[in-house]
């Protein structure tokens, strides 16, 4: 645990401070490759049988030149050079065959793992904890899991199809180079270990920690757009375009400085490993011509080295690139690496106790709670009881403590000490989906999702038919303005559900919890920000809500709350004074009642 603030960078982005080991990384790409064994050997096996037909065909060109000299030496028929053409094509079509099935496998493979891991990313990030949502920007992480799936595919398709093969084909060639021309392949092992050793080294120390840079400066482009355009409406109102462009430019022009270090340091690497293989070929002819003036090599030998030099050559051309892909996509996929070590929520669905709340009586038990270690807690020690179905009023100035109990209550937040019961049940140990299943909230300023108005409801309970949904609406007062849009309930609400008022997504979210049914309910209450008429609505069908379950209602206007059952005075974490309205408001010195003077 660290007294330390993280950096602000570090807080706004949701970056890590520590780059992730590659251990952690190797771990979750295993998962991954190993998840159809027999599949992978297959596809291996494939890839070894085209890399042993690779080797063969310069071979079978050396053999081809050399009966052509031997035939036109001793003036018989060139069969030999016909057989050996023969031997030439077949390898060919095999290694052409053999790729091709290999790719259609290997296909099929790859979109398997990347649903899987796209599924997996999404059902853990889902289940991070509010603090981690609250701290993160979405468009960096929708970013980080959509760049993190096409990273698998680079690093998966760069190791086991091209690294393993260039490194089949090294190995093949050089054998048979150290067979036949043991000073020429001694020489050729060497200069291919300096070349693969140099650029690795390079890659890793010098274009390496260029790209992360790169990365994460191009993360920051994404969050601020993510960011501006969400806040669209505010940067109108400010008139901000101008001043948002400028910040944007900075945000860009960090970036293109860091791009342009990790493309020019790429290329310096290429420049240095073509150098190296103008080495490595001029040294092999040169000791070729050698020996075939002592008689030691033919035509066909030469054949043989120059086809294998250009097919090598081919291959080790790319190693540069390939490395370069493979390191911007080691460090995009380290995000979802992250991702992976990033702890959800407790308990962990398979560890979850059954959960059922017959009454709906809630316990706060002496509990202690601070939303970061270093501040002094909000709540210490504090106890509450709820009755069954007792409706109870959260009051008092911001910031002291009122929407915090229902997160506590929500369990988005974990206690520091002490528990919370729900019909005698620690919260602590149910799953926290089966939980929040049971509590419905409508939340201060509902947010939609960009699906139809009968999705939109039918959130609080999938299984809705489409009779259910209507009831629900007209009971939340919905009905009224959903049955005049041109297309009911089949309206698409917009991103967030802009293209309704506050008051009919408030509306919507009280459908939605008529649908649930939970036992608990809870407001966010914003009444404040609406006309009469609408809050008039909205007060019956909240009334008409709570009828028969435990309801909380953190109230911003106190004249919505004269006829709960308790009203809670909160301030500075801390229960005031509780009592139903006619009690409090009689208090002499009460705050309760110097609330109530001031709002009206
Ligand atoms: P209320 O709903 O009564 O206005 P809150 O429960 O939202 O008050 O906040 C209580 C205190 O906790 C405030 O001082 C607020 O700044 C702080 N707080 C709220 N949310 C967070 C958070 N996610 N991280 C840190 N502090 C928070
Ligand atoms: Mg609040």
């Amino acid at each position: 645990m660290t007294l330390q603030a993280p950096s602000s960078a570090a807080q706004a982005k949701g970056t890590r401070q520590d780059p992730l080991g590659f251990r952690p990384l190797l771990s979750l790409l295993k998962r991954y490759w190993f998840s159809k064994p027999l599949l992978l050997t297959f596809c291996t096996s494939l890839l070894l049988l085209s890399v042993g037909a690779d080797v063969i065909v310069p071979l079978a060109a050396g053999e081809v030149v050399d009966q052509i000299v031997r035939s036109s030496k001793t003036g018989i028929n060139p069969h030999g050079a016909y057989q050996a053409l023969c031997l030439f094509a077949a390898t060919s079509t095999c290694s052409f065959l053999t790729r091709h099935a290999r790719t259609h496998l290997w296909n099929g493979l790859a979109t398997y793992n990347m649903s899987a891991l796209l599924n997996d990313i999404f059902g853990r990030v889902q289940r991070f904890s509010a603090e981690w949502y609250a701290n993160t920007f979405a468009g960096a992480t929708v970013r980080k899991i959509t760049r993190g799936k096409w990273a698998y595919d680079a690093i998966s398709d760069i190791t086991w199809i091209h690294f393993l093969e260039l490194s089949l084909v090294v190995c093949g060639i050089t054998g048979v180079m150290l067979y036949r021309f043991p000073r020429v392949g001694l020489m050729f092992v060497g200069t291919v270990l300096v070349y693969v050793v140099l650029s690795g080294l390079v890659a890793l120390r010098y274009v390496r920690p260029a790209n992360v840079q790169a990365a994460e400066a191009d993360s920051a482009i994404g969050a601020y757009l993510a960011d501006t355009i969400t806040n669209n409406a505010t940067v109108k109102t400010f008139g901000a375009e101008d001043r948002e462009a400028k910040r944007f430019s900075k945000v860009v022009s960090h970036w293109s400085n860091r791009a342009l270090i990790s493309w020019n340091r790429g290329s310096r690497m290429s420049a240095m490993q073509q150098a190296l293989w103008v080495v490595l070929q001029f040294g092999t002819i040169l000791l070729l011509i050698h020996e075939a003036a002592q008689g030691q090599a033919s035509p066909g030998d030469i054949t043989f080295a120059l086809t294998a030099n250009f097919q090598l050559g081919g291959q080790l051309r790319s190693v540069g690139d390939h490395i370069r892909q493979l390191q911007r996509a080691t460090s995009e996929f380290s995000d979802l690496v992250e991702f992976h070590e990033q702890p959800v929520e407790q308990p962990l669905p398979k560890n979850c106790r059954p959960f059922n709340v017959p009454t709906g009586a809630i316990e706060f038990d002496s509990i202690t709670f601070a939303y970061q270690p270093e501040v002094p807690p909000l709540y210490q020690n504090l106890d509450l009881r709820i009755r069954p179905g007792e409706r109870v009023a959260l009051v008092g100035p911001t910031g002291s403590g009122k929407s915090t109990l229902v997160k506590l209550v929500q369990r988005l937040y974990d206690l520091n000490e002490g528990s919370i019961r729900i019909d005698g049940q620690d919260i602590a140990k149910i799953c926290p989906s089966d939980l929040r299943r049971q509590i419905a909230v409508v939340p201060q300023d509902p947010l939609l999702f960009h699906r139809s108005l009968r999705d939109n409801i039918a959130y609080g309970n999938p299984e809705a038919s489409k009779a259910e949904v209507a009831l629900a609406a007209r009971r939340a007062h919905a009905s009224e303005f959903i049955e005049r849009l041109p297309y009911g309930y089949d309206t698409l609400v917009g991103e967030r559900g802009v293209k309704l008022s506050g008051g009919e997504r408030q509306r919507v979210a009280i459908a939605r919890a008529f649908l649930a049914n939970a036992p608990i309910v809870i407001f966010d209450e914003a009444t404040s920000s609406l006309d009469n008429i609408t809050e008039k609505y909205i007060k019956s069908a909240m009334d008409d809500l709570m009828q028969g379950r435990t309801t909380i209602v953190i109230a911003h206007r106190l004249s919505t709350v004269s006829d709960v059952d308790r009203i809670l005075v909160f301030d500075s974490g801390k229960i005031v004074e509780q009592g139903p309205h006619h009690e409090l408001i009689r208090l002499p010195h009460g705050r309760y009642r110097a609330l109530h003077a001031q709002a009206t």
